[in-house]
């Protein structure tokens, strides 16, 4: 059933012009991963890699992704990988405060259709937006409740292509969210 409605409102969203970045998106970017994960990652929006492959997390930053999750024993087909607003915005600006209330209602229905025990929000952007928190060197690593979910924010796999000091640091929170996603805390 969960898997039905993940891809109904992935169709939904490859229709949607409920906002201004449909008009100049190549694809809409819906996420994808395992519908029944008990991890989903959001990222604040797709970038030029995304937008042409329809597909999250692509690109130099998706490889970092990819080979972090790696070292934390998760494999992306394991969680359910999204972004807060599902097309491309232009020059890959920021997406504006009415674009994201108006994309909202499907990553609150993709979350409560995979109903994940935690809830990851990458980079500054995603924590500001999911979380309404900044500075992510801060937060990072930090438990947040919200809504009766659960969301621990941590570094975007690019930054720590420009500060590889960061990556460690990043296996190490994907490390600590696969425990809590095991019922740790
Ligand atoms: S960003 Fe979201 S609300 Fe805007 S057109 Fe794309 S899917 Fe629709």
């Amino acid at each position: 059933m969960t898997e039905e409605e993940i891809r109904s409102i992935k169709k939904e969203i490859s229709g949607c012009t409920r906002c201004v970045l449909s008009e100049n998106r190549t694809n809409t970017v819906p996420g994808e991963g395992n519908s029944d994960a008990e991890i989903v990652i959001i990222g604040e929006a797709p970038g030029k890699n995304e937008d042409e492959s329809g597909r999250p997390f692509v690109g130099k930053a998706g490889d970092v992704l990819t080979e972090t999750l790696d070292k934390a024993g998760l494999k992306r087909e394991d969680i359910f990988i999204t972004n807060v607003v599902k097309c491309r915005p232009p020059e890959n600006r920021d997406p504006r405060k009415k674009e994201v209330k108006k994309c909202r209602s499907y990553l609150e229905r993709q979350l409560k259709e995979i109903d994940p025990s935690i809830i990851v929000p990458l980079g500054n952007s995603a924590l500001k937006t999911v979380l309404d928190e900044t500075k992510i060197s801060e937060k990072r690593g930090e438990i947040f409740e919200k809504n009766g979910r659960k969301y621990m924010p941590t570094y975007h796999p690019a930054a720590t292509i420009y500060n590889r000091k960061l990556r460690p640091q990043l296996v190490k929170d994907l490390e600590k969210i696969v425990e809590i996603s095991e019922g740790g805390s």
